[in-house]
């Protein structure tokens, strides 16, 4: 997908890139004080073009990332087109990168890492092959899983979605 194609696609769903950023901005506002409480700082959010969604081993193109803070570096959520595609996406999406904000930044409260067994069934599903789930795994705490399950009910969003986007 082109440059020009994202451009012109966006410009379709969210009139302007400006209204864009201003949507994303205000809900990140709101959901990381969900997520993170009131001390956390939001972090800067980027939208980046397809071309950039593919990890440098060529795996499957993500719909949004976060990178933590590192060195002069701000702790970035990157959203990509294919989380753009309406309102109720881009929000799940970006759920999803504050709850690694928050397990990256909110780390003195002593939780307990308890999640229904449902959730893991949820997870099994998605991935038919053991490796792979591993890898999600190794990326996805059993933290942030009971986190993003707290999320998705109190949003009212599908935990699958909020799992995996
Ligand atoms: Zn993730």
């Amino acid at each position: 997908m082109s440059i020009e194609y994202d451009i012109k696609s966006i410009n379709d769903i969210w009139g302007s890139e400006k209204s864009l950023y201003s949507f994303l901005e205000a809900e990140a506002t709101i959901l990381c004080k969900l997520i993170c409480g009131d001390k956390t700082s939001v972090p800067p959010i980027q939208v980046m073009p397809t071309c950039f969604s593919k990890g440098l081993m060529g795996e499957n193109a993500r719909s949004a990332q976060y990178d933590p803070e590192e060195d002069d570096y701000l702790p970035t959520i990157t959203l990509f087109p294919s989380a753009l595609t309406d309102r109720q996406i881009a929000r799940i999406a970006l759920s999803h990168e504050l709850i690694h904000h928050w397990e990256q930044t909110v780390k003195d409260q002593k939780r307990v890492e308890f999640y229904p067994a449902e959730v893991d069934d949820c997870i099994k599903a998605r991935f038919r092959d053991s490796n792979r789930e591993s890898f999600w795994r190794s990326g996805h705490s059993r933290r942030f899983i009971a986190k993003a399950a707290e999320v998705a009910k109190v949003l009212n969003a599908p935990l699958d979605k909020m799992l995996f986007y």
